[in-house]
């Protein structure tokens, strides 16, 4: 797809390496915790925001024998990395450890598999960087977590689900962005749910479909969240990329928002300039799995209203299947907006990107 395009080689930044199960975390949980999975008879974390098991959930030409993929450097570069001439790949590895309600456990199964990651897929191919998983369980804990592993610079980002207990822009996760912020990882954000409230603001939905179109309405209200309690204000050079979102809402949204933002701003004065504005200047979104008609003028239109070719990150979000498959790219974009979406906009998403970058002789 990317072959004939001059260096610098394409950033990919959602890639989901899978964890084969929780045997594969044991011998990074110490002896106290070794003994709990057995003597409680735990078998798995399981991440129910993504049927895991269902046959959908993987490309059917990508799947080994056991039925899975993704899950070693080597299948990832083969199948992700290869045939879409990636030069980097960012890992946000998507596994359960924001569910359990325990905040050890939380932290301890989110510390193993950060080490997972980090022994079996940061120190086996160079070419790959990681987001720093937290449990969402304890801000404090979470904080601790990024203070453990922001010297290793192939951590790039913080990965947060896009549902969890509270809106993300409260201050009670301040201390997280604050970490965040100093260290220079930027704020990623994943679709996905903790379950401490229904996918949905109506209540419990009955499908797969409803809880995965609904992703988008609650990222368009963590976006409000960070942006009128101030986070953007607060923390001024922390980037937000917002991954697997979808982006076609934000046009409309941001529409919505600045009209009503301009009606009521006095009970927000820390939001002092339009927050199109502010999106533009800290927002990121990730390009698949990419939720426009495939038609290319209705893209291009597209494109002009989000007012700004500085907001697509390019992803393949391997291993999953609702990605375009090797056509990740629209045929519809110019060299130029290519050469933006695949390199230069992930290099302003993620700041230790470009550091490591040019840190290289
Ligand atoms: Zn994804």
């Amino acid at each position: 797809m990317l072959a004939g395009m001059s260096l610098p080689l394409p950033i990919d930044c959602d890639v989901h390496p899978v964890l084969p199960g929780l045997p594969a975390l044991m011998p990074y949980l110490d002896d106290m915790w070794r003994e709990q999975v057995v003597r409680r008879g735990i078998d798995e974390l399981y991440s129910i925001s993504y049927p895991s098991n269902a046959p959908i959930t993987t490309r059917a030409d990508w799947k080994g024998a056991d039925g899975r993929t993704a899950t070693t450097p080597e299948l990832l570069a083969a199948q992700g990395m290869d045939p879409f001439g990636t030069g980097t790949a960012i890992l946000h590895c998507l596994y359960g450890v924001q569910l359990p309600f325990s905040e050890d456990m939380g932290a301890v199964f989110t510390r193993a598999l950060n080490d997972w990651i980090v022994a079996e897929w940061l120190d086996r191919d160079p070419r790959l960087r990681a987001s720093i998983v937290v449990p969402v369980q304890s801000v404090a804990l979470a904080v601790a977590e990024i203070e453990r592993l922001a010297s290793d610079k192939r951590f790039v980002s913080v990965l947060l689900l896009v549902m969890g207990e509270i809106p993300l822009g409260r201050r009670q996760h301040w201390p997280i962005y604050e970490a965040a912020e100093r260290h220079g990882l930027s704020l990623a954000i994943h679709a996905g749910s903790s379950y401490r409230n229904p996918p949905s603001p109506l209540g419990w939905t009955s499908y797969y479909t409803e809880e995965y179109v609904n992703q988008a309405n609650a990222f368009q209200s963590q976006l409000t969240s960070l942006i009128c309690e101030g986070v953007f204000s607060k923390f001024s050079t922390l980037k937000v990329v917002l991954l697997e979102s979808g982006f076609t809402w934000l046009p409309g949204y941001l529409w919505r928002l600045e009209k009503f933002w301009k009606g009521v701003r006095m009970e927000v004065p820390w939001v002092d300039r339009p927050p199109g504005e502010i999106v533009r200047d800290r927002v990121r979104l990730s390009l698949q799995p990419i939720d426009a008609p495939p038609d290319a003028d209705d893209m291009l239109r597209l494109m002009d209203h989000m007012k700004s070719d500085e907001l697509l990150v390019f992803s393949t979000d391997y291993p999953h299947w609702q990605f375009d498959g090797q056509d990740a790219l629209p045929t519809c974009f110019s060299p130029e907006l290519v050469r933006k979406i695949t390199v230069d906009n992930p290099l302003n998403a993620f700041p230790r990107l470009k550091e490591l970058r040019e840190s290289v002789p």
